[in-house]
């Protein structure tokens, strides 16, 4: 029987497609803007001068400091710039990193934030900005977060490396993942989280057999706005709860520690719901969807093994610790032993319900 269900829709508005990165003005004039900061990472600097080049006078500058967990200080010495350039909103290019500066900016100022997207991370369509001062990371979510404007350029990708593309991929998929079984889950966040796996699932063998294929750059792009609102739209559970802590403790690299944790933390969570993972299990033409996960991920060349990130055994048990002290919800409630022992799978690489 159908399950009672409350829909709340938050989406940026989208520009979808190739070339489209050459709207960026035009996005900009809808948005009443003229005096753009252009953020992005050290080594996405060269592409985000070329777009401010494109931009002309309507472009006060660039920013490329953004880095991995948005360290406090670096906001702060962009907000100096934003003020200093007489700046009227920030137009984030690149992943996740480069758009959290963006919206610790708009978070402090309000100002308007337009995103031109690079990676599949999704975090240009959510209200929750990851912040780190001191080396403790903390999160908000709030409104004044979510960007106004989101391009999405699948031309844009064909420099994303990969290994990254992989990683990346797999990253959005784990936010689908998760939407199925989110206790606040919906009609349509759960038909956008399979549309985006699907799409993810066909597009990320192809890249790796060519990088530039434009159909294959395309679906995942798409895969992964889809991906992406489904984690600006409903709770997370035990995945990216265990990721945040290997993060934030043990500064863990993003996309590869969700890659890695994706099939082990599914083995964890299914046998409560295998009802709700069974379309993932029916897509990957498996009975289980831990073990059609892990073969997926295994499969397109994906890191394995947490071992190889220069975790040891002892920060396993730490790990487990952390993530038993704030304890939150999951369709499987934690359990310290056996979240150890998935921490265990996860660090040797093997294959859930191999062991
Ligand atoms: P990233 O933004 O750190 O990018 C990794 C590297 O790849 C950077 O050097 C970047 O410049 C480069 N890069 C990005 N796109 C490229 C392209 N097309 N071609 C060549 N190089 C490219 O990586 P990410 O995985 O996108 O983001 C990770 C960060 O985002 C983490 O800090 C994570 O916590 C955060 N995040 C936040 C949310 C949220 O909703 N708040 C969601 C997902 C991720």
């Amino acid at each position: 029987m159908r399950e009672p269900f409350i829909y709340k829709g938050t989406i940026p508005r989208i520009v979808f497609g190739a070339g489209t990165v050459a709207r960026v003005a035009d996005e900009l004039l809808n948005l009443g803007r003229q005096k753009a900061l252009i953020l992005s990472t050290p080594n996405q600097e060269t592409e985000a001068r070329t777009l401010a080049e494109r931009l002309g006078a309507v472009c006060v500058g660039v920013f490329s400091g953004a880095a991995m967990h948005t360290p406090v200080e670096v906001t702060l010495e962009a907000l100096q710039v934003f003020s200093d350039r007489g700046a009227d909103c920030v137009i984030s290019f690149g992943g996740g990193s480069t758009i959290g500066l963006g919206k610790a900016i708009a978070y402090r100022n309000d100002a308007h934030h337009l995103v031109v997207a690079t990676t599949y991370a999704g975090s240009e369509v959510t209200a929750i900005l990851g912040q780190t001062e001191n080396g403790v990371k903390t999160t908000v979510r709030d409104a004044s977060i979510l960007p106004e404007t989101v391009i999405y350029d699948p031309e844009l990708t064909y420099s994303l490396p990969v290994n990254m593309t992989v990683t990346s991929g797999l990253n959005a998929i784990a936010h689908a993942v998760e939407g199925l079984y989110a206790q606040d889950r919906n009609p349509i966040s759960s038909m956008m989280a399979m549309e985006g796996i699907a799409a993810l699932h066909a597009a990320l063998p192809a890249i790796i057999g060519d990088p530039g294929d434009p159909a294959a750059r395309t679906d995942a792009l798409y895969g992964s706005w889809l991906c992406g609102v489904v984690l600006g739209t409903v709770g997370m559970a035990l995945h990216h709860k265990i990721c945040h802590t290997l993060g934030g403790s043990f500064d863990l690299p993003h996309s590869e520690t969700h890659a890695i944790l994706l099939p082990h933390t599914v083995a964890y969570t299914e046998e409560a719901v295998p009802h709700l993972l069974a379309p993932v299990a029916a897509l990957l033409r498996t009975d289980r969807a831990a073990t059609g996960l892990y073969d997926f991920a295994f499969g397109i060349g994906a890191p394995t093994r947490l071992k190889d990130f220069g975790l040891t055994t002892r920060d396993l048990d730490r790990a487990s610790d952390i993530a038993m002290r704030n304890p939150y919800w999951n369709p499987r409630p934690l359990d310290p032993v056996a979240i150890r022992e998935m921490l265990q799978m996860a660090w040797e690489g093997a294959r859930p319900g191999s062991s």
